[in-house]
């Protein structure tokens, strides 16, 4: 019985030691973002600037400049697929 009873607690500390770290890992893949790449701002079309960013559904697209951030925001959807078809066509071979 005292075998036992130290098994579980040497049970019951190491999940209490592992534990946490695989939580915080969890919420680290919840909260990172996917960089798309994108050489194309998705709403003006100019190359993107490389300091000018935003974030939907975890992925991240470069813009060409700050003030986009507000018009890709009020129709993502519309510019992803802008921005898709600008690459597309821009560098055909990277849908290959
Ligand atoms: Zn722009």
């Amino acid at each position: 019985m005292k075998k036992i009873s130290a098994l579980l607690v040497i049970a019951v500390v190491a999940v209490s030691v592992i534990t946490p770290p695989l939580l915080h890992a969890a919420e680290a893949v919840n909260t990172a973002t996917t960089d798309v790449g994108n050489k194309l701002c998705p709403v003006s079309g100019n190359p993107v600037s490389g300091q000018d960013f935003v974030e939907y559904q975890g992925e991240r697209y470069g813009l060409c400049c700050a003030g986009c951030k507000q018009i890709f925001l009020s129709d993502p959807v519309k510019y992803i697929a802008k921005m898709k078809a600008q690459e597309a066509q821009a560098n055909p071979a990277a849908g290959m």
